[in-house]
Formats: structure tokens, sequence, C-alpha cells
């Protein structure tokens, strides 16, 4: 089975929020809410500090906590690429995903639901990229299977540094950052 996962280019994100409009309209996201969002961290030591600008979502973790927490399953992995998601009628809005992850990638729907970042599936499904990915004018985001060697994402993985976020909470996250 794939793995689904994005390589995002710190170097080339200029933080313009295009990836998180376009979620917003593609996603229908109500307003006040957010699947995505822009993240500007400080690295490395003075005086050889740098800005990493992030764009930042669920990490559709393959160890996932939200998945473990959910009592009613609807919480999942997705056939499809083991991406995570929800199930919007099996979610009865007790938030004990929310309380799991540490990415503070989800949120409770004004309509009572539990909703996060879907990596875009209905788009997946169809061979397209996620909307994000596919409006970024820097092109600073890939998505693929990261389980294929040959794929666009497993050569950026392997030829350039990078990281991910919280390795260190076991969750084994599926979003990479190059340096
Ligand atoms: Fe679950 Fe959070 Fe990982 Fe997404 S980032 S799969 S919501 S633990
Ligand atoms: Fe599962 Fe919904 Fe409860 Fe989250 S809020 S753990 S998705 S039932
Ligand atoms: Fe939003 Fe789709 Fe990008 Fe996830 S993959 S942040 S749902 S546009």
């Amino acid at each position: 089975m794939a793995r689904f996962g994005m390589v995002i280019d710190t170097a080339k994100c200029v933080g313009c929020a295009d990836c998180v409009v376009a979620c917003e309209t593609e996603n229908n996201v109500p307003e006040g809410y957010a699947r995505d969002w822009i993240k500007q961290v400080a690295t490395g030591k003075f005086p050889n500090t740098q800005l990493e600008i992030r764009s930042e979502r669920c990490n559709h973790c393959s160890d996932a906590p939200c998945v473990t927490a959910c009592p009613t399953g609807a919480s999942h992995f997705h056939d499809v690429g083991g991406i995570v998601l929800v199930d919007h009628n099996e979610c009865i809005g007790c938030k004990a995903c929310i309380a799991s992850c540490p990415y503070d990638a989800r949120f409770v729907h004004p309509e009572g639901y539990v909703d996060k970042c879907t990596f875009c599936v209905h788009r997946v499904e169809e061979g397209l990229d996620p909307a994000c990915v596919s409006v970024c004018p820097t092109h600073c985001m890939h998505f693929g299977d990261l389980d294929d060697p040959n794929s666009e994402v497993s050569k950026l993985l392997n030829s350039r540094k990078h990281h991910s976020l919280l390795p260190e909470a076991g969750t084994k996250p599926n979003i990479f950052y190059l340096i």
C-alpha cells in the first residue's frame, strides 16, 4: 500500500498563505477555522539564526494517536495511502482525538464533528495534487508516495537534509520539511 506524504521546501516558502486560502475554498472550511496554517520559527543559534517559514497541517501520522484515542472508529486510516480521516457521521464530538494530537491539527466544526486536513483525498483519488500543493506559487510543496523509491518525494528526502515535527512524540509523521 502507498504511504502518502508531503515534502515541503522551507527555503522556497515565502509565507504568502496561498495554500491556506486554497484549502478554505476547496474544502469549504468555515470562517475562523483552518485546516492548514503558516508558522514562522527561528532556527539555529545566534549569530547563525535563520527564519524557517512552514506551511503546517495534520501530519497524517503512521502511528496516529488520534486514531487510537477515538472511541467510535470515526478517526481512521483510509485504505488509500494511509490518509488519516474523520468519518463525520461516526464522530460524536467527544474531542478525545483533539486531546491526543500533539500538533493541534484538529478542530470542532460548527456542525459538531471534528475536522482537519484530509490531504484532499477527493482530489488525490482522481490523480490530482492536494489543493494547497497545486496553488503554491513557489512550488515548495510536493505530494506523493513516501514508500515508492522512485517518487519525487522520496528522491527529495534522499537528496536533501530534512526534518519532521515533534519526532519525539513517536507518531511517525508523514510530512517532512527540507532545510
Ligand atoms: Fe492525528 Fe494529529 Fe497525527 Fe493528524 S497530526 S494524524 S490529527 S495525531
Ligand atoms: Fe472520534 Fe469524533 Fe471523538 Fe474525535 S471527537 S475521538 S473523531 S468520536
Ligand atoms: Fe487543506 Fe487539502 Fe492542503 Fe490538507 S491537503 S491542508 S485539506 S488543501
